[in-house]
């Protein structure tokens, strides 16, 4: 396919711009992963102070329940303690004494439980303060750092629209089937499709992107600059600075 130096300049050219809009990518797919990782931690010191929370409320309910079972008992032990004036026989006075017993030991360890409990939610509490302080502390810093990553995130998508722009200027005047050509390799995954073939001493070359030796009909042909010439190993375009830079000179 026909080619002069004035081409291969402008995909050279182009090829830097794509490079600089390659940059830009990476950093509009990093940029919100960034920020995704922030707000992950946001929610673990979150789900943090959820559970300091949960723990004091756990505790409190527990303390409910046996406050109640206190309370009940405490109402059968004034309920029998009545009893013990009606009862007729002694059997039945001695039963109804040891249920009475019974239920102020019960009592006891009750109000021995509820004691720790107290001292569990005290414990529990002064975590979910030092918790609720430091999350509170953690989220100001974090929020901060996503506002200055979306802010950036809002420049870079703005960087790429100018960039794209700039593209359409540079790719315009290239004939379509060398910018063809050159989008196919780049689509490929070779984002530098056009790469330099550097000169030996011995007068041979080597493809300056994958460093493979070029037969000499292939120098002449790239010394030529009138056709393309792919590397045969990684099938880059090649040219040859030297060559590249008289022949534009002779061509002003
Ligand atoms: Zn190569």
């Amino acid at each position: 396919m026909a080619l002069n130096a004035e081409h291969v300049q402008q995909l050279i050219v182009l090829q830097k711009h794509d490079q600089a809009i390659d940059v830009v990518d990476k950093a509009l797919a990093d940029i919100p992963a960034a920020i995704q990782v922030l707000k992950n931690t946001i929610e673990e010191a979150r789900n943090k102070a959820a559970s300091a929370k949960a723990q004091v409320q756990d505790f409190e309910k527990k303390k409910k329940e046996r406050e109640l079972e206190l309370a009940q008992k405490e109402e059968a032990i004034r309920k029998h303690s009545g009893e013990l004036n009606t009862v007729k026989t002694n059997e039945a006075f001695k039963a109804l004494q040891t249920e009475i017993d019974r239920a102020k030991s019960e009592v006891g360890d009750i109000e021995t439980a509820i004691l720790e409990l107290m001292e569990k939610i005290d414990a529990a509490q002064k975590e979910l303060k030092k918790v609720a302080a430091d999350f509170s502390a953690e989220e100001k810093v974090l929020l901060a750092q996503i506002a200055e990553k979306e802010s950036s995130l809002a420049a870079t998508q703005a960087k790429k629209e100018a960039l794209l722009t700039e593209r359409q200027a540079l790719a315009a005047p290239i004939p379509e089937d060398i910018h063809k050509i050159y989008d196919h390799i780049r689509s490929r995954g070779k984002r530098d499709p056009i790469s330099k073939a550097i000169k030996k001493s011995d007068g041979g070359a080597v493809c300056g992107a994958c460093r493979m030796n070029l037969a000499p009909q292939m120098v002449i042909e790239v010394t030529k600059l009138k056709n393309f010439v792919f590397c045969e190993s990684c099938q880059r375009i090649l040219y040859i600075p030297e060559v590249l830079e008289k022949a534009l000179k002779v061509g002003a």
